[in-house]
């Protein structure tokens, strides 16, 4: 077996890390820690560090680690066939099967998944339909797309302009021309301390008819937005903001793409996060809780009003030039079919909502009157603290101090994982769907005192 200090170096010399302050690691000021098993919520790195997972990865390993059902499924789908691709009416027992679990779990009016590998490339498949929809419509002026200020919505161009992050736009020449940032439905930190709930969607409904007004609804064709902003903050969004913001982009005839990336397959305790807000979008995004990451796998799902004009299109056009290698993979399927079996099986989805709701209670009573917390908020199986100088009057840290950074890394060094948001300081939680109340207790006591160990 290689040396841990070898793989380090190998690591440092060769290996090109996403996300990564490249010249920290580099010079060995960011540790490398080489991930050897997991089960359940927990990983184990190779000097047998065992840590409580309270992120699922990066919130995508839904049904926990060490799911037997779903790495036999993949095993069997390797031997039996690795691959063949979709093109042109292809398909296998596992992708044909997934598509109609698929849409069985989808809200009434979608039609058809199309498949890919990962948010970023389904968001891609997404803009680019929702083009053709609109010149196959006559209407090649209906292009732009209007995504929120701390909408996480991938990392490619396209995707990474959609993305509202700083740090995703920073010295890449993004966001591009065709993509226009509008309000985020962020209570806590966007709105005025005067406003009520009802107040701040009105300004975030006045935000984005202006955003219309301005740019002329005739050149904008969607509207994208996670149902709770994730990356973002962890952000559910004030009460009636969805109904509100829906009823402008019917009135304008905008699409709706619902990015479900990270609350599809039950992360807020309904089957999508469209479900728990009364969401009707025209386009679903798919991807981690999908496959629960134990195989690539995307998808964008498409309404059937939709469907009917890109069917359409390709009578009059020809085949629809858009596609991947690996869309609809055998492997990805094979492990997105079994996955979605055992959420049905375990109740995972219900699970989630159960548990996740402890989580949001216990973490409100041991820190919600912190002196450093100014707010905990969350829906289902998400939860953030968000961390404060001072709650009143309401004052943040500057952002240099990297608290959110320090507290989640004193919770690391008391064996439990949450993420410090890429904006602010704050503490993200995304447990697996199977966490228990023996192990939110953990969590929360863990947090209470890594938080009151750096504040
Ligand atoms: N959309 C949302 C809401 C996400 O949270 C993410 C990733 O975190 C993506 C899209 C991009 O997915 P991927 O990293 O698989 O490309």
């Amino acid at each position: 077996m290689l040396h841990n200090d070898q793989l380090a170096q190998w690591d440092r010399e060769n290996f090109f890390h996403p996300s990564t302050h490249l010249a920290q690691h580099a010079r060995g000021e960011t540790a490398t820690r080489i991930i050897r098993t997991a089960s359940g919520c927990h990983i184990e790195d190779r000097d047998g560090v065992r840590l409580l997972d309270a992120f699922a990865g990066l919130y995508c390993v839904n049904v926990g680690y060490g799911r037997q059902q779903i790495a036999e499924a993949i095993a069997a789908q390797a031997k039996e066939l690795a691959y063949y691709h979709s093109y042109v009416g292809h398909g296998t027992e596992a992708s044909v099967t997934l598509s109609k679990m698929i849409l069985d779990r989808a809200p009434s009016n979608m039609s058809k998944v199309y498949f890919g590998m990962g948010g970023s490339d389904a968001n891609e498949t997404n803009i680019k339909l929702i083009w053709y929809y609109n010149n196959i419509l006559g209407r090649p002026k209906k292009k732009k797309i209007i995504s929120r200020w701390r909408g996480y919505h991938g990392s490619g161009i396209v995707t990474g302009s959609l993305t509202g992050l700083e740090l995703f736009h920073k010295k890449f020449d993004l966001p591009v021309d065709q993509v226009i940032h509008t309000e985020a439905p962020y209570y806590y930190r966007r709105a005025d301390t005067s406003q009520t709930e009802a107040q701040f969607v009105a300004h975030c409904v006045a935000e984005l008819e202006a955003l219309i007004a301005r740019e002329g609804a005739d050149t904008i064709a969607a509207f994208i937005g996670e149902p709770v902003l994730g990356t973002g903050g962890i952000v559910p969004p004030p009460r009636g903001y969805w109904p509100a913001i829906q009823a402008v982009l019917k009135k304008h005839d905008i699409l709706l793409i619902a990015d479900e990336v990270v609350t599809g397959f039950g992360r807020l305790g309904t089957m999508f996060g469209s479900d728990h807000y009364g969401i009707e979008a025209d386009m679903i995004t798919i991807a981690k809780g999908l496959t629960s990451a134990y195989a690539p796998l995307s998808g964008s799902i498409v309404s059937e009003k939709m469907w009917s004009v890109l069917e359409r299109g390709t009578d009059e056009n020809g085949p629809i030039g858009h596609g991947w290698t690996y869309s609809a993979h055998p492997i990805g399927a094979a492990a997105g079919v079994a996955n979605l079996k055992l959420i049905d099986d375990l109740n995972l989805v219900e699970n989630a909502g159960k548990v996740g709701a402890y989580l949001n209670k216990t973490m409100h009573e041991a820190l919600g009157d912190h002196p450093n917390v100014g707010e905990i908020r969350g829906e289902g199986m998400l939860c953030a603290v968000e961390l404060v100088k001072d709650r009143d009057p309401r004052t943040f840290f500057d952002a240099a101090n990297k608290i959110g950074a320090q507290v989640s890394a004193a919770l690391l060094g008391e064996g439990v994982i949450a993420r410090a948001m890429p904006q602010g300081d704050i503490l993200g939680f995304a447990p697996p769907f199977c966490l228990t109340n023996a192990e939110v207790d953990e969590v929360v006591g863990k947090t209470v005192k890594a938080v009151n160990a750096v504040l």
